[in-house]
């Protein structure tokens, strides 16, 4: 059997081509999945007690391209959903993104306008220039005291590295706002999958010339089987026998619960930006997706630099091995690196399928 194209990974970026490929130019495709499961880190799953729960942490899907709604929509159903995430500080709950209620409730303030609010962060903040850096880009809007409540120790938590080490745009994922909006995300589509991802990656890659072998590095398979190009969307590092160095990725430890009560938290998720935790952040996911039980499952993340891979660190030194990778991979004409792993880009999954339906028209 002779294939168009090897595809490594059935994730967003592995699984979106695939199902491209297929319907739009009748290839044959074979999709090679080291895990045991298709759908990446978007996978869920029912645990014992029937909760749909995130096996690898809370994936919200957000988006402003109606190009990618609409796409994915032809493989699910959608429940409409606003994520809203409180921080934990002392005994209090906070809203983040620092909105005007944060800073009401922080400091006993009693702002009423966007105005109000504009200008006590104007007298709070220090001029930073050039934004080199995850510090920079927070005091610069906030100043140091909110920067030092809300990031720098759930940062340092998260990349084991502090604010200052790590590139503006990884703390600059998160707004700063003078209203009263509470949502994480302002994106014009935010929904969750009405039957969870998986059953949506299943959609996707049901087509009668997608082949999906799980449990299998590519590396096993890849000199005894055919194929004209390859698709690569796991670690680029990992594909050049790390001939530059080991490129840092994290990864994260879940400690999982299920509780006899109905709801445990506030918010589905909260986080828990004080370095007296070690964990960063709980999510509750009954909270997500809006299920009913009379027992709720929550997460706590402890973030690690183990051997699977999810976040690249995004910094100066890291870019620069990256950049090696980049260039050597460019010689590969009949292979693409794609995803978060193989680009070593902190993609959200409407990112990567809009990427990938980019590059396939
Ligand atoms: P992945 O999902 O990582 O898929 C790559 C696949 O390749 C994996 O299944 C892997 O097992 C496989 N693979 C790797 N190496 C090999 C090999 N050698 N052989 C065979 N297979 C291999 N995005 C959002 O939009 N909203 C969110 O709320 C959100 N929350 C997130 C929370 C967490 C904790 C994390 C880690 C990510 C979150 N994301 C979120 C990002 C989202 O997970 C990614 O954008 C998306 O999964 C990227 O898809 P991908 O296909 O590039 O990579
Ligand atoms: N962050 C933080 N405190 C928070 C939320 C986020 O310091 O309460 C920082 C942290 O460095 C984090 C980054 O902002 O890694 C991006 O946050 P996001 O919630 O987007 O992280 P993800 O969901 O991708 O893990």
């Amino acid at each position: 059997m002779k294939y168009d194209y090897l595809i490594v990974g059935a994730g967003f970026a592995g699984s979106v081509m695939a199902e491209r490929l297929v319907s739009q130019q009748n290839k044959k495709v074979l999709v090679v999945e080291k895990r045991n499961h298709i759908g990446g880190n978007a996978y869920d799953e029912y645990n014992d007690d029937g909760i749909l729960v995130h096996k690898y942490g809370p994936h919200i899907f957000h988006t402003n391209s109606k190009q990618v709604f609409d796409y994915l929509s032809h493989f699910t159903e959608w429940i409409p959903y606003e994520h809203k995430v409180l921080a934990k500080i002392g005994e209090e709950l906070y809203p983040i993104p620092i909105n005007r209620l944060t800073i009401n409730k922080l400091y006993n303030l009693n702002l009423t306008t966007d105005e109000e609010v504009k200008n006590y962060f104007d007298s709070v903040k220090e001029k930073r220039y050039p934004i080199l850096n995850s510090e920079d880009i927070i005091v610069n809007q906030v100043g140091y005291d909110l920067f030092e409540k809300f990031f720098k120790h759930y940062t340092k938590k998260q990349w084991d590295l502090e604010p200052k080490e790590l590139s503006p745009s990884v703390c600059g994922r998160i707004p700063v706002r003078t209203n009263v909006d509470c949502r994480y995300f302002t994106d014009k589509y935010q929904f969750m999958p009405k039957h969870g991802y998986t059953k949506m990656f299943e959609l996707i890659l049901s087509h009668k010339n997608i082949e999906v072998v799980l449990n299998t590095d590519y590396k096993e398979i890849v000199n005894d089987i055919k194929f004209d190009k390859m698709i690569y969307t796991g670690p680029i590092d990992y594909f050049f026998d790390y001939q530059f160095g080991k490129l840092p990725y994290r990864s994260i430890r879940f400690e999982w619960e299920t509780l006899e009560v109905e709801n445990f938290q506030e918010a589905a998720v909260v986080n828990y930006t004080e370095d007296k935790y070690e964990y960063t952040r709980v999510t509750e996911y009954k909270k997500l997706t809006n299920q009913k039980n009379q027992k709720t499952t929550i997460s706590r993340e402890y973030s690690s630099s183990s051997d699977d891979p999810f976040y690249p660190v995004l910094t100066n030194q890291n870019k620069v091995m990256y950049d090696k990778y980049k260039n050597e991979s460019e010689k590969f004409k009949s292979i693409s690196f794609l995803g978060r792993l193989a680009e070593y880009k902190y993609y959200n999954m409407d990112q990567v399928v809009a990427k990938i339906i980019k590059l396939f028209n």
